[in-house]
């Protein structure tokens, strides 16, 4: 988990306290409505949540990038086999006439270990979600989200 999404479940985390907050001392109560508690009750806590609502929890494939010229490899996979093997130095040549790059991808260049257990040095993720179907279909779950607009319920 890196810090933009530790911060995305503190941000979240903190949402519901907040409007809380603003919605008692906006009726100088302590209590809520049945509709405001069901508002904060539908609020995502996690950034997990969040991306699962909108399916953008969906599958990647992690290239290694060559941190020198920037090229990308995709994972190769042994037969029955779900680990990625990547290529241990980069084999891109930038120009046609040059040398190639040679530059290390993975994190070890120990001839002794196992190369389909090394990870690159810079991943490239890619995200496979974003197709038209995907976007209609993140664009209806918008309108019917009650937290967004209250008219749905
Ligand atoms: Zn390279």
């Amino acid at each position: 988990m890196g810090i933009s999404r530790r911060l995305g479940d503190l941000l979240l985390s903190l949402l519901p306290v907040t409007l809380t907050l603003r919605l008692a001392f906006s009726l100088n109560s302590d209590n809520l409505s049945l509709w405001q508690r069901s508002i904060l009750d539908q609020m995502p806590r996690t950034m997990d949540t969040v991306l699962s609502k909108f399916h953008l929890d969906s599958r990647t494939t992690t290239y290694a990038a060559c941190p020198n010229c920037r090229f990308t490899y995709p994972p190769k996979f042994a037969q029955g086999s779900t680990i990625p093997a990547y290529p241990k130095e980069c084999d891109n040549r930038p120009l046609p006439d040059s040398d190639p790059c040679k530059t290390q991808l993975v994190e070890s260049t120990n001839d002794d270990i196992d190369l389909s257990r090394a990870k690159p040095l810079k991943p490239d993720v890619y995200h496979h979600f974003v197709t038209i179907t995907w976007l209609v279909s993140l664009s209806g779950k918008i309108r019917r989200c009650s937290w967004i607009n209250p008219a749905t319920n």
